[in-house]
């Protein structure tokens, strides 16, 4: 069988993520969630998708009666997510949505409660949990390749464009740079050194207040620190260019990833050599491998559950707490 989607949300990634699914084997689109009709007929004709799988946000509550969609992907700004997904649980349908799941973990937690009350599955639309390149680093680390892991860095951001955009609103975005960018340092240091963090300190600056409202993140560097003893640094920042870069380093070995998280292809080397593996369009293979998940029951590599989701969430609200205080914040 095929996992039948419907796109919620057709902005940009939702665009991107329609055309990748074109190559998709196990996963296709079958419906639109949009508030802007011109949108949904353009996406009607290039996707034929037809009128009964059309929806907007004040009715898409009926798509509980059609038997066309399996999951609905919710592309929509982030402080959009959390109720959005709890209308999706409650119509029956499995949810898919995009990160940062929520902008707080009590709300990530709420919307996997309300995923597993509803009996229906939610994952986070983390695509560098299948990409190749990432996934030989993790087997790597697994094989014990670079020995006891001891340092972990990860530098996301890009420098932000028009200031009236929903991720400079604090209300649709949950914050700034983190919640949108620095979540895959975080997410990243969890993965590749296969720990989670047992505490957190974290610094914030802001060059441009005027852009950058309360609430709304320009730059923040945390550091976490992991059972084992391995520490992390990291920085997420909406105020620098080419900043996409991850390295690990062990007693035996090092990887280094640049470009780490972007849409491809990423590149990288370990101490035994490059990075070979071949690139794939990050959401075609994602929503292949989801599509197995969903109605096979697989198991990915790296969790993309809510779970995880709500993992990262609780990071998210230590690092702001941490800026916020000064102090630092333990995690159990
Ligand atoms: P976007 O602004 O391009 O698209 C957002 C869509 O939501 C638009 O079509 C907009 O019309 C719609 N929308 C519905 N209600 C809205 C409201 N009240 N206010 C504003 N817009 C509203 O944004 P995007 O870049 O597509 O991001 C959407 C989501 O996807 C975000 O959660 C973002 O973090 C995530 N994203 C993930 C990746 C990834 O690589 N996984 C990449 C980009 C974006």
């Amino acid at each position: 069988p095929v996992l039948r989607v419907a796109i919620m949300g057709l902005g940009s990634y939702g665009t991107r993520v329609a055309k990748a699914m074109q190559d998709c084997k196990r996963a296709r689109l079958t419906g639109v969630i949009s508030g802007t009709p011109s949108k949904i007929k353009a996406w009607q004709a290039r996707y034929n998708i037809p009128e009964k799988n059309c929806y907007n946000y004040e009715n898409f509550d009926q798509v509980k009666d059609n038997p066309d969609i399996d999951a609905i992907y919710v592309i929509t700004p982030n402080g959009l997510h959390h109720d959005q997904v709890i209308r999706v649980a409650k119509a029956g349908k499995h949810a898919i949505c995009e990160k940062p799941m929520a902008v707080n973990a009590k709300e990530g937690q709420e919307m996997v409660d309300a995923c597993n009350q509803a009996g229906v599955k939610l994952l986070v639309g983390y695509r560098m949990h299948f990409e190749p390149k990432t996934l030989e680093v993790i087997r790597m680390r697994k094989a014990g390749e670079f020995g006891k892991i001891l340092f972990f860095q990860g530098q996301c951001g890009f420098t932000i464009g028009d200031p009236t955009q929903w991720r400079l609103n604090r209300e649709l975005a949950g914050g700034g740079a983190l919640m949108d960018i620095g979540i895959y340092a975080i997410n990243g240091a969890r993965y590749m050194t296969g720990e989670e963090p047992v505490w957190i300190t974290a610094q914030e600056t802001k060059t441009n207040p005027e852009k950058f409202k309360e609430g709304v993140d320009e730059t923040i560097q945390f550091q976490m620190g992991f059972p084992s003893g391995a520490v992390a640094s990291c920085l997420s920042t909406y105020n620098m260019s080419h900043l996409d870069r991850f390295f690990l380093n062990g007693e035996k070995g090092f990887a280094e990833m640049q470009p780490s998280t972007g849409y491809g292809p990423i590149k990288g080397r370990t101490h035994k050599g490059e990075l070979t593996q071949p690139h794939i369009t990050h959401q075609t293979l994602q929503m292949d491998e989801m599509a197995g998940i969903i109605l096979d029951g697989k198991q990915p590599v790296v969790d993309v559950s809510g779970e995880e989701g709500v993992r990262d969430l609780k990071i998210i609200d230590a690092i702001y707490e941490a800026c916020r205080t000064g102090d630092k914040q333990q995690l159990s």
